[in-house]
């Protein structure tokens, strides 16, 4: 599908290193987008502009790790110094590091909060100025949050990880309040089964093996799939936000 009023937008893409957040950068720049890619991987970020920029488009590699507030801040201050204000922001990187409750990994649980909500929050913070700016100079202005089917049904030994995605859903919908009525659309989108590195961080074997046993039973979506959803869900018209989007392989009902 073609995106061409991507044309106009200056994106930054956090998590841009693998997955889909990878797939959506590359996307969101074929269609004309300026982007900045951040993640903690410069070798995957610089290699994954490189490619961009080959193929025509315009992309910036930022290396930040969201737990770090002063890694952010440079960022924030990296991307405003190159590309100005930005007008879509995709919160996507998070890390999934299930293992059951009653093994009480502070150290995981930590770093799933600290990733997939406080550097979500770190993000809005970060940007909101940027998006309300657009909204009200009458610009498209979008804010997308990756959260996951795990907000809002259960899988046993995942209680953390399904925390901090209820919580990314809930805040997007609270975030929709303030910033609906400032014309910027807040959409929460929550994917199912997608094939990429987010299972390679499991430490616990059995809980490794029971997610292969998953995707091997069913045929799990493409990171390139999700892109497209959020490529889609930023080039509706400015008055019409795709505000809570449930996707799923069509074999994990
Ligand atoms: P990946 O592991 O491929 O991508 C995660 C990205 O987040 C990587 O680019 C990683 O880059 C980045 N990241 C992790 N920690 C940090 C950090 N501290 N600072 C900055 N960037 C960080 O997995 P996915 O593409 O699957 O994950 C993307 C999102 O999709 C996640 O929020 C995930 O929870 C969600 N999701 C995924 C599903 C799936 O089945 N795959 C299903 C539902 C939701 P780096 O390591 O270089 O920092």
């Amino acid at each position: 599908m073609s995106y061409a009023a991507l044309a106009t937008r200056t994106a930054v893409v956090t998590g841009a290193a693998s997955g889909i957040g990878e797939a959506t950068a590359r996307l969101l720049a074929a269609g004309g987008a300026r982007v900045a890619l951040l993640a903690r991987r410069t070798d995957r970020l610089d290699a994954l502009a490189a490619e961009i920029v080959a193929a025509g488009g315009q992309a910036l590699a930022v290396t930040t790790d969201l737990t770090d507030q002063a890694s952010v801040d440079a960022a924030v201050k990296t991307v405003h110094d190159a590309y100005g204000a930005v007008d879509l922001v995709v919160n996507n990187a998070g890390v999934m590091l299930p293992n059951p409750l009653a093994d009480g990994r502070l150290d995981e649980w930590t770093r799933m909060i600290d990733t997939n909500l406080t550097g979500v929050l770190r993000i809005v913070r970060a940007f909101t100025a940027d998006l309300t700016a657009a909204g009200d100079e009458g610009r498209t202005a979008d804010l997308v949050n990756i959260s996951s089917i795990a907000s809002h049904i259960v899988f046993p030994d995942y209680a953390v990880y399904g925390a901090t995605k209820a919580a990314v859903t809930q805040l997007s919908n609270a975030l929709r309040t303030e910033l609906g009525p400032r014309d910027v659309r807040v959409s929460a989108i929550e994917p199912g089964l997608t094939a990429t590195e987010l299972d390679t961080h499991i430490d616990n074997p059995a809980l490794r093996e029971q997610l292969g046993g998953m995707f091997a039973a069913i045929p799990p979506m493409s990171a390139e799939d999700i892109a497209d959803l959020i490529a889609y869900t930023v080039t509706r018209p400015r008055h019409v936000n795709l505000r809570h989007l449930v996707a799923l392989p069509t074999r994990q009902a």
